[in-house]
């Protein structure tokens, strides 16, 4: 079947902010479960990023949001083989990379699929856990252990990757950055310490190997205005009649629009493309294993002169004034996803 397109949003408020774009996870997540289905997705534990089952709607918010680190699968795949050749629903969400490799396990060891749902999401590629851990021991370093973060906190707004970076602390502080100054975000948006496998990654392009892709609908505001009030927008492709079925269920809790895949792949690009790799990785590598502190390498080698700052700033102007597509990227060069971009970090906000 050839992949459809659509923009939608949950109509459920509270739930719909829990989650990083439209919501639409949780309640496919929720219709697997009402059926005595379960889930695997990624949650936090201990601030570690795995996937974990869920039998229960009420474990379902550990799970929602997007995490900006290389998931652990730990033995999920074969957890999902147990419980399907025990004839039970499951619905499992990852990367397409782990997707694919989950499929593959399962054709290797024909296992029935048949009551096997699939989501996998657009994406730009996966941080590594390193990186992750040197944040939380940097935050240590400064006397702040984390106990909570939401990397895509929407009170700030959505639409123009207006999102936050929420984080709390044991000493009871709650910080809100803009993901343009946040750290951790910054250098991964950047590329400094996204996995090389992303930078040749074989598992972009419309058509997958799964039931449903879940994604960003950056720019829905420009060719569907009704379908944009800054809390964020799904793109959803579905590609198999499961992924109509699944879409079906969950109609009436949502408020939808057909979607244009061109459209969309216009500020997304990260949906077709590879992003690519900062040459500036090398040396985040080489200071982070010698120990030094992250906050202060990603400061260091994301700083921007004055002179790269004015170019910028002049591309983007043509760029929106003269409504002509121009290549943002910098001298960080990224694939544009729609949030990513150059980022000034001369006026960075450390966490002190
Ligand atoms: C590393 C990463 C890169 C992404 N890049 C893009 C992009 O370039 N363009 C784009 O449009 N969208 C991207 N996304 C997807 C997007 O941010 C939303 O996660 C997606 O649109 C689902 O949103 P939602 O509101 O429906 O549900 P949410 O509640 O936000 O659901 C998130 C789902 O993603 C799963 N998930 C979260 N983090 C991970 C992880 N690290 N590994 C595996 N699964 C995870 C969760 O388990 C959950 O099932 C990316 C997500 C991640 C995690
Ligand atoms: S970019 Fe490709 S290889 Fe990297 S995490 Fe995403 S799907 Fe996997």
């Amino acid at each position: 079947m050839i992949t459809k397109a659509y923009a939608g949003y949950s109509l459920r408020e509270k739930e719909r902010m829990n989650s990083s774009s439209g919501g639409i996870y949780p309640l496919i997540a929720e219709t697997v479960l009402s059926i005595g289905g379960v889930v695997f997705a990624a949650c936090y534990d201990a601030l570690n990023v795995m996937h974990k089952k869920i039998d229960s709607i009420e474990d379902l918010s550990s799970s929602q949001g997007s995490k900006y680190v290389a998931s652990d699968l730990k033995d999920t795949m074969r957890q999902v083989e147990q419980c399907l050749k025990e004839g039970v629903y499951v619905l499992f969400v990852g990367m397409p990379c782990q997707c694919a490799g989950l499929k593959s396990y399962l054709e290797i060891r024909k296992v029935d699929q048949a009551k096997l749902l699939i989501i996998d999401f657009i994406c730009h590629g996966a941080p590594s856990r390193m990186a992750w851990n040197a944040y939380k021991k940097s935050l240590n370093d400064r006397g702040r252990e984390l106990i909570f973060v939401n990397m895509r906190d929407k009170t700030t707004g959505w639409s123009n990757g207006d999102y936050a970076w929420y984080e709390k602390t044991s000493d009871g502080k709650v910080i809100v950055t803009p993901r343009r100054k946040a750290p951790y975000m910054q250098g991964t948006l950047a590329n400094l310490y996204t996995r090389p496998s992303c930078f040749e990654c074989a598992f972009k392009g419309v058509e997958r190997c799964t039931d449903i892709t879940i994604g960003d609908y950056w720019g829905v505001g420009s060719h569907l205005p009704e379908m944009d009030d800054n809390k964020g927008t799904s793109l959803i492709l579905i590609h198999t009649d499961k992924g109509i079925q699944t879409f079906n269920a969950i109609k009436e809790s949502i408020r939808w629009a057909e979607g244009s895949i061109d459209e969309a792949i216009k500020k997304n690009l990260c949906l077709v493309q590879s992003t690519t790799r900062n040459e500036k990785s090398y040396e985040f590598y080489k200071r982070l294993n010698s120990g030094e502190d992250l906050i202060q390498i990603i400061n260091d080698l994301l700083k921007v002169s004055m002179m790269s700052k004015i170019k910028n700033k002049m591309k983007y102007l043509i760029t929106h004034m003269g409504g002509v597509e121009l290549d943002l990227t910098s001298s960080f060069s990224t694939v544009d996803c729609g949030s990513c971009e150059q980022y000034n970090t001369d006026s960075m906000e450390v966490a002190a």
